[in-house]
């Protein structure tokens, strides 16, 4: 391998969502290792001061706040940012940058996807969501401009591992493990008392309030297997899921002749980031945690309780249905989720409200960015009608796919 100067030929890494966890968790990996990448955006949505002190390492870096209202309560004196989020579109397609690392939170990063594939750039893609709600447009972005997309996702950067290079016809099926959250084997009436504090207390990932709260209703995982479907064209029924709560196997790959490859290692979100930055080539970095099979634990496999997760099989039905029901599942969930996290709603009614929106909506084909854009926003204010409405967990309100 021949060692890059570092002033010549250093891959130029745009960072959106750069003060959230993906994002801080990718400066942490780039700065180890600035003889290969320079950071030339850093942008993120509200959070101005952790952004300033970001910007300080990084001073060559174009600098974007999103919010205009976050702008002006900073002060509004930073003269060498550019403020608002028609900024972070035009940033990706920048002709020096040669990958997009996608750490935004939810149907807000879709965009932001879709341009940086349509301009043929690397996409390393945490922000599923994108997937979610535009997958036939992502995957037709990706062919159009002949870019790459790799995931962040700790999954999926597994299943691409696995799979290496060979064709999606000799795997049987995927399978996708699931830590099961901080609620696995609760009982209903537990669960019913569970407040935001307790959701946010993941057993072995260190996240974001927004995924932290759907790896506890296992709507994270419905997300993933459609998220599996879009990045290695599969089927769903060649998509399965299966609970391991060590968080060490982080997805495996049976082939058509019975062989099944796993990837491991422990978890820590810096190694789905490394790889997605440099692959297909590994890069040593010390760093990072050296595996010990001897003093593991014991690593358990068990099914996903579905009875007492609706939304994993909300989710994954809504996923089969196709067209718009994954982007109207995503907009339900991410305005449940916050009401949840306001303390708006209980713990069960998430379930419930994006069950319910998905009863009620008139889903439709999701070919065109209007449609998605369209659904996404009508789902989000059925959502908000239905929780007006006060429907409750006592009423058992979970009618959809039914
Ligand atoms: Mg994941």
């Amino acid at each position: 391998m021949t060692k890059r100067s570092v002033t010549e030929d250093r891959i130029r890494v745009a960072v959106l969502g750069s003060t959230g966890s993906i994002g801080v968790n990718t400066l942490r990996v780039i700065e180890r290792h600035l003889d290969r990448f320079q950071i030339v955006v850093l942008a993120a949505n509200r959070s101005a001061d952790a952004l300033e002190e970001q910007a300080r390492r990084h001073p060559s870096a174009q600098v974007i706040l999103c919010d205009r209202g976050a702008y002006a309560d900073s002060g509004g004196t930073r003269s060498d940012w550019i403020v608002g989020r028609d900024h972070l579109l035009d940033s990706v397609t920048r002709p020096d940058v040669d990958i997009v690392v996608n750490g935004l939170v939810g149907f807000a990063g879709l965009e932001p996807s879709l341009r940086a594939l349509a301009s043929g750039k690397r996409l390393a893609l945490a922000n599923k969501e994108s997937l979610v709600a535009g997958g036939e447009l992502m995957v037709r972005a990706l062919k159009k401009g002949e870019g790459q997309l790799i995931p962040i996702d700790s999954e999926h950067s597994a299943v691409t591992q696995c799979l290496g290079d060979r064709p999606t016809s000799e795997v049987e099926r995927v399978i996708l493990t699931a830590s099961g959250g901080p609620f696995r084997g609760w009982s209903a009436e537990r669960l019913a008392k569970v407040c935001p504090s307790d959701a946010l207390q993941h057993p072995t990932w260190d996240m974001g309030a927004k995924i932290t709260v759907d790896s506890a209703t296992l709507a994270n995982k419905a997300l993933e297997v459609i998220e599996a479907h879009f990045l290695y064209g599969l089927p769903y029924d060649r998509i399965d899921t299966v609970v391991h709560p060590q968080s060490i196997v982080h997805s495996l790959v049976e082939f058509i002749d019975g062989s099944v490859i796993a990837q491991m290692g422990f978890p820590n979100m810096e190694l789905p980031i490394i790889d997605a930055l440099t692959y297909p080539e590994r890069v040593a970095d010390a760093a990072l945690r050296t595996f010990d099979a001897v003093n593991l634990p014991p690593l358990t496999f068990e099914a996903i309780e579905l009875e007492r997760f609706p939304l994993f099989g909300i989710g994954s039905e809504a996923g089969k249905r196709g067209g718009t029901a994954p982007t109207v599942f995503n907009a339900a969930n991410e305005v449940a989720v916050a009401a949840f996290l306001a303390e708006e709603v209980s713990f069960p009614m998430i379930a419930d409200i994006v069950g319910e929106t998905l009863a009620r909506f008139e889903l439709g084909p999701a070919t065109e960015l209007g449609d998605v854009l369209a659904a996404d926003q009508a789902a989000r204010r059925m959502s908000r009608e239905i929780m007006k409405g006060g429907h409750t967990a006592a009423r058992g309100y979970v009618t959809w796919p039914f």
